[in-house]
């Protein structure tokens, strides 16, 4: 994501200031996640609310406005998606550990499977243990296309060398895991996924932003590559409607984090310009 304040042609019409965080989706376009808004007290004015003061006078209230809504689903899902299905980060993931017993109907499989779920929820972990009687490879399709970060087998070879099988949904890696030393590889891999979603994403991000001194820069690298440009920007609202004209790019905002792109001039008319604007093509 990139945290920024929105220009005043993108943002929310009658807010003083509106603020977002733009993420880069797999394919480069930018998903306008969620948003604030500042309103001042012009609305309070409109409709007139307001409230009583310390002093007993009635006064309007600044008041702003929060979304966050199922577009940060869409966000996930195409943020960290595979060809698979689903791959959720473990921190909001509604099952994140799934056990699957391997030969179920063997001695002793299924209590040993159970047992397993019993000490991953003791770790406050959200486990299940699947004992349905779909196929080992249903289930392995079925977890992985939810998303579930981790699944974890058990099977009557790993019961004899006491040992069970952990696969991450992320990079498809197993452990062969002792059974004493599931306490602390189980948050360990859950971090590790999670590290690796975050990281892989920002690194995504940051290899298809560029910096671009000019208006025919930023269209050559949209035209090219796709991805967000940086660029410095005057503030005109003609210069910020010829780059979409010419480059194809709406602004998505103006960082939170400044900074100062080559001689601090306007990409667009050239003019001294105290403005940095990522720019992309918007969902
Ligand atoms: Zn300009």
């Amino acid at each position: 994501m990139v945290k920024g304040r929105k220009t005043d042609k993108e943002k929310f019409a009658g807010a003083e200031a509106t603020y977002t965080i733009e993420a880069m989706m797999k394919d480069g376009k930018a998903l306008q996640s969620g948003t604030s808004h500042f309103f001042g007290d012009k609305f309070s004015r409109a409709y007139d609310v307001t409230f009583t003061g310390r002093d007993n006078t009635l006064q309007y209230p600044f008041q702003t406005s929060w979304g966050a809504t199922t577009r940060l689903i869409g966000a996930v899902i195409m943020t960290h998606g595979d060809d698979s299905g689903l791959v959720l980060p473990p921190p909001i993931a509604p099952i994140q550990v799934v056990v699957i017993p391997v030969a179920m109907h063997k001695e002793g499989v299924l209590e040993a499977a159970r047992g397993l779920e019993a000490r991953i929820r003791a770790l406050g972990v959200r486990v299940k243990c699947d004992d349905s009687d779909q196929s080992n490879g249903w289930k392995y399709n079925e977890y992985e296309m939810k998303g579930v970060p981790l699944r974890v087998e058990i099977g009557p070879k790993d019961m004899e060398k006491g040992q069970c099988v952990i696969a991450r949904r992320d990079t498809g890696e197993k452990y062969f895991v002792p059974l004493e030393e599931l306490e602390t590889k189980v948050p360990e891999l859950l971090k590790a996924v999670h590290t690796n979603l975050y990281e892989s994403a920002k690194a995504r991000l940051e290899a298809n932003t560029y910096t671009c001194e000019t208006l025919e820069e930023v269209k050559a690298a949209m035209e090219q590559r796709g991805g967000f440009a940086e660029t410095m920007w005057c503030g005109d609202l003609a210069c910020e409607l010829a780059m979409k004209e010419q480059a194809g790019v709406s602004s998505r905002c103006m960082p939170l984090v400044q900074k100062k792109i080559g001689a601090c001039k306007c990409a667009v008319c050239g003019k001294p310009a105290d403005k940095h604007v990522v720019w992309g093509v918007a969902y």
